[in-house]
This record gives C-alpha cells, sequence and structure tokens, in this order.
C-alpha cells in the first residue's frame, strides 16, 4: 500500500542503524543521507525525532502522558497483565524495547497491521501533536485514544519509537550535536553556521529547514527571536575566588549568586513572557514579575536574565525550595503570591529593540542593562583586579545569606547552553556526611542491569533505626557500581519492583550542596545534589552520622537565610 511522504519505518530502522553503529562519522553519514531525501516538513520533524525529542526546545508543548498511562494503552492492545510487562522491560531494560517485544509476541496484530496503510512521518508527528493539544477536561482519555489509533497501526519498530519519542528515550548516541553535524554535511554548510543559527533560535528543526531551503543567506538571517526562549549560558566551578580573578587575567566583574531562580524574560510592548532555566513558560505563575517587567523596564523589545529570590520579612533570602514552588504552582496565584513575595534582580541583556546583543561584551551588556533596568534592581557587582577585595567581596554575599559570587570575565560574549569557563561560580565549600545505604533502584540506560540509585539514611541511636534523607545516583565510577550492584545483592532482603531494600551495612560519604526541608522523607529533610564521594569501608552502619547531626545542620543553615 502507498503512503503519501516517506514512512515513518523508514526512520525507525536509521534510528536502529544508529544503535548498532559507533563511529561517529558513520552515524552522521547515515542521517544527512536520510535528511537529503526528505521534504523540508519531514526534515524539520525528524531532526528532532531521531533525537529523541518531539518539538523544538523553545516550544512549550508538551506530550503529557505518564509511563503509567502509556502502559495502560499498551497492556490493552496486547492484552498482557503487569507482570508480563514488567517482564518484558527487565529482559530488555527499556520501555520502548520492552514494547517491541511485547507487539512481536502478538500474532493478531501482525496481521491487523497487514491490512492498514503504513504510518508517514508526518502521521506520526500530527498524531503527537494531537496528544500534546489535548486540553482540558476529559483530555487524560482524548490522549489515550489518539495513542491508541497511532499504535495500532504500528508494527513492533514502530511502535517502539513511537513510544521512546513520548518518552523522550534514546539509546543510540546521536544527539544535538552530532544531528547539527548531520545538517550541515545533507545541505553543504559550515557547521559553524548550523550550531549558531540552533543556539539562536532553539529550533533544530527550523534551522535545518532554511538550510535546505536558503543554505548560508538563510541561515545569517536567523538571528534571537522573541518569545522563542535561548539556552542559558552556564558556568563552571572554581573553588576560591583568587583562582578565578587568576583565571580572567586578573580582573574580572564579581556579582552575587543568588540561591533562587533562573529567569529569562521576553517583552514586546505590554507583552512579557518569563522562562524558567529549563525554557519552560512561567509567566503565569509570576504576576509581580511579570507587571514589574512590564511597567519597569525601559526597552520596547527585550530579552533579560535575572534571578528571582524569595525574600523573607527581615529581607534576607529564603530557601530555593520555596521560590522553586513558586514556580510550579500556576493556579491559586493571586494567594501565593502575597506569601511568598518574589523579588527579581536582573543580571543580562540578550536582545533589544531588534538588537542581538549576545555578541557585545559583558561589560557593554552589563552598561546597556543598567540604561534600561528603571526600577528593576540589577545582582550587586564589583569590577575588580584586587584578590582581597574580591574575597570581601564573596564573604560579603555569604553572610548576605546568598550561595556565593558569579566571576565573569569583563570581555566574554553570551554563549547560550555553553559551560564555559567565561564565568565561574565560587561557593561556600561542599557539606558532606557519612551515610548508610538502604536501598538501591536499578538505573536507567546503560545502567539498566546495575544497582546505581541508592537511597542514603542517617542512623538514629534512638531507635535503632536508620533515617532516608535522599537519594543519590551520581559520583561513583562504573567500576564502582558494577562492584556496589554485587555486594548490594548480596545484602538484598526484599525486592519491590526495581528497588531492592538491603540490609543498612555500606557506609559511603556524600558530599552536597544543603539541606532542604522535604515532605517525603521521616526526618522532614532531604540532600540537595547529593554525590557519592568514597565508600567508607573503615565504617560500620553505628558510626554513620546521625539524624540528630543532620537536623543540627539543617537548623545552622538557617542563622544565614530566612525561613
Ligand atoms: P549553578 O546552578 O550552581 O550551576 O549556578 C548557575 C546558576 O546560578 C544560574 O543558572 C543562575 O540561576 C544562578 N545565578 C545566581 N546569580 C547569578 C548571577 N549573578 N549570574 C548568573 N547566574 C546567577
Amino acid at each position: 500500500m502507498k503512503i503519501d511522504g516517506h514512512s515513518f519505518k523508514e526512520l525507525c530502522e536509521l534510528c536502529e542503524k544508529l544503535e548498532s553503529t559507533s563511529s561517529r562519522n558513520a552515524m552522521i553519514t547515515l542521517v544527512s543521507d536520510f535528511l537529503e531525501k526528505l521534504s523540508l516538513g519531514e526534515l524539520a520533524i525528524a531532526s528532532n525525532l531521531i533525537i529523541g525529542r518531539v518539538f523544538p526546545v523553545w516550544d512549550q508543548r508538551e506530550l503529557e502522558v505518564s509511563g503509567a498511562t502509556l502502559v495502560k494503552v499498551i497492556k490493552r492492545i496486547v492484552g498482557v497483565d503487569d507482570r508480563v510487562f514488567l517482564k518484558a522491560f527487565n529482559e530488555t531494560g527499556d520501555f520502548g524495547s520492552a514494547v517491541k517485544l511485547l507487539f512481536e509476541r502478538r500474532r493478531h496484530l501482525r496481521q491487523a497491521m497487514l491490512m492498514t496503510k503504513p504510518l508517514s512521518i508526518e502521521e506520526v508527528h500530527r498524531g503527537l501533536e494531537a496528544i500534546a493539544e489535548a486540553k482540558g477536561a476529559g483530555s487524560r482519555k482524548k490522549k489515550e485514544r489518539i495513542l491508541e489509533a497511532l499504535l495500532s497501526r504500528a508494527s513492533p519498530l514502530e511502535a517502539k519509537y513511537i513510544v521512546k519519542a513520548i518518552l523522550g528515550e534514546r539509546r543510540h548516541g546521536f544527539g544535538e550535536a552530532l544531528m547539527e553535524e548531520a545538517v550541515a554535511k545533507a545541505f553543504n554548510v559550515p557547521v559553524e553556521e548550523i550550531r549558531r543559527a540552533n543556539m539562536l533560535t532553539s529550533d533544530l528543526g527550523l534551522v535545518a529547514r532554511t538550510a535546505a531551503l536558503e543554505q548560508l543567506q538563510g541561515l545569517r538571517r536567523l538571528g534571537v527571536m522573541l518569545f522563542h526562549p535561548l539556552r542559558p549560558m552556564l558556568a563552571e566551578k572554581v573553588e576560591t575566588v583568587a583562582e578565578a580573578l587568576r583565571e580572567h587575567g586578573g580582573e574580572a566583574a564579581l556579582e552575587y549568586k543568588l540561591d533562587g531562580a533562573r529567569l529569562q524574560i521576553h517583552k514586546k510592548g505590554e507583552v512579557v513572557k518569563v522562562y524558567s532555566r529549563h525554557l519552560t513558560e512561567v509567566t503565569d505563575s509570576l504576576p509581580e514579575v511579570v507587571k514589574e517587567v512590564r511597567e519597569g523596564l525601559r526597552a520596547q523589545e527585550a530579552v533579560v536574565e535575572g534571578e528571582a529570590v524569595a525574600i523573607g520579612e527581615d529581607g534576607r533570602p529564603k530557601p530555593f525550595q520555596q521560590v522553586m514552588r513558586r514556580l510550579r504552582r500556576v493556579k491559586l496565584v493571586e494567594e501565593k503570591s502575597e506569601e511568598i513575595p518574589i523579588k527579581l534582580y536582573l543580571f543580562d541583556l540578550l536582545y533589544l529593540n531588534g538588537e542581538r546583543k549576545i555578541d557585545e561584551p559583558y561589560m557593554r551588556r552589563r552598561a546597556l542593562l543598567e540604561e534600561i533596568a528603571g526600577t528593576i534592581p540589577l545582582v550587586e557587582v564589583i569590577f575588580t583586579k584586587n584578590v582581597s577585595e574580591a574575597e570581601d567581596f564573596f564573604k560579603k554575599a555569604l553572610e548576605a545569606g546568598h550561595e556565593g559570587v558569579m566571576v565573569k570575565d569583563l570581555t566574554s560574549t553570551y554563549t547560550p547552553g555553553v559551560r564555559g569557563r567565561k564565568w565561574l561560580k565560587v561557593k561556600a565549600g561542599p557539606l558532606t556526611l557519612d551515610l548508610v545505604i538502604v536501598a538501591a533502584e536499578y538505573g536507567h540506560g546503560y545502567r539498566y542491569k546495575w544497582l546505581s540509585d541508592y537511597h542514603l539514611a542517617a542512623y538514629n541511636p534512638a531507635t535503632g533505626e536508620f533515617e532516608v534523607i535522599g537519594k543519590c545516583f551520581t559520583g561513583l565510577t562504573d567500576d564502582e557500581i558494577d562492584y556496589m550492584t554485587r555486594r548490594l545483592k548480596e545484602l538484598a532482603i526484599a525486592e519491590r519492583g526495581r528497588m531492592v531494600l538491603v540490609e543498612p551495612r555500606i557506609v559511603v560519604e556524600v558530599g552536597f550542596a544543603e539541606l532542604q526541608e522535604s515532605p517525603h522523607y521521616k526526618a522532614g529533610v532531604a540532600l540537595r545534589f547529593p554525590r557519592i564521594l568514597r565508600i567508607r569501608e573503615d565504617k560500620s552502619p553505628q558510626e554513620a552520622d546521625t539524624i540528630d547531626k543532620v537536623k543540627k545542620l539543617y537548623e545552622k543553615q538557617f542563622k544565614l537565610k530566612s525561613r
């Protein structure tokens, strides 16, 4: 049976080939040959789908299909129960492959398939769009129906990749950077131009289409687009202010590093939209920020960046979580904005009245920002060559309850999405605790056979219990995880799905940024950004840090912060 446009099957087969190809260049050639033969519409879709994305980065649409919903639909189609599904998952290690396996076992599905028209790339994408766009009352049922219709027409292989697209699961190592190379190769343009255009527009599909249609000339016309959020520039960590200053050639700008939520704000006339660090629109959660920018910013069109912090009655910043809570809350905003006032401090300017500013040096951007900021405060800054002055400023930042300082190269341009050394962050030293592993979970992706996520607990000498205060999956090398998996399996007491409860025997030293309030744990506190530093073979579980010590540490944080 004939289909309109290229079949989705071809795209799936390409992804399978990528999974079994390890050479970078071979992968790029495979993809660029594929892209070349697509229509413009297909090209925009495929350049995202292949790297595990349904929509461009700036696009706010989301599928909002949970793993549970997916399981439900799949169980219905293939007629299996939870146990069979879980078994398939454990055999294959990822959701997409499990679905393929289950589809293959179902002969009646295969026969039904022969009767239907094969799916095209554009049809699959339209289906996914329809799922994302189902909103409001009854939307979950509607999403399920669309998904079911789509999957019932899919072959096992196609089902695998539809599921992977929905979950954002990707096994092959072909990511965004390689896709940029494949697009460049397919349409014979320099890869730097593709990267630049992608960085500015956050829309790889648009970039690929432009490269195909208008080559270099078209690409060069692409710039920062209002209401297309850019990926944020990121900072590297260094241990001391002196080191940071040295790295920037002896002179730099030091800014307070506020511990809140990063916001990128786009303004065009009266229209203001606010995006989070992950480019999610949070405009409706922060009406006071919108109002302040709409009324205060002296620019017709601008893209500015800043940090939103929650401020206590004593004028000190509150823990970071309180801001995050505000970002997540869309309903009840009126009530909540009274409860936790949010204050915006600006630190960068990316676009102004039709002109992109990211190529200007830091000093120029800061000066322009000061000119247009109006009533909105900027983060505190000093420009200095003097190490002891820099150290005093760092101390002042900590005393005021902030996280530390950002040390910025005076001549640096703004590089979206890049974690470089032009911005260096210096924070107070990491805190550490010796904690006991009481449970572990099998990991994701290539770690699916390893127990790589650990539940960490502090000792309570009064009850003899170990109380969990966090979960951690970073810090150990693959060899250490392998070793840990073997040890933990010996200590296993019970299994709960992919989680294994173990005897509390292994002590690890854990570094973390701070303790935060948590309703999930009995102790009421949780580790923020935990990382295993080493396995403490020398310590018994009873020698681990106590819950009492954890609570004292938590209280101590509030000497400098507001509650
Ligand atoms: P980190 O999340 O530890 O990598 O630190 C980078 C984050 O610090 C940024 O994403 C911002 O949210 C935040 N931040 C706070 N103050 C500043 C500042 N003055 N300049 C840039 N980023 C800042």
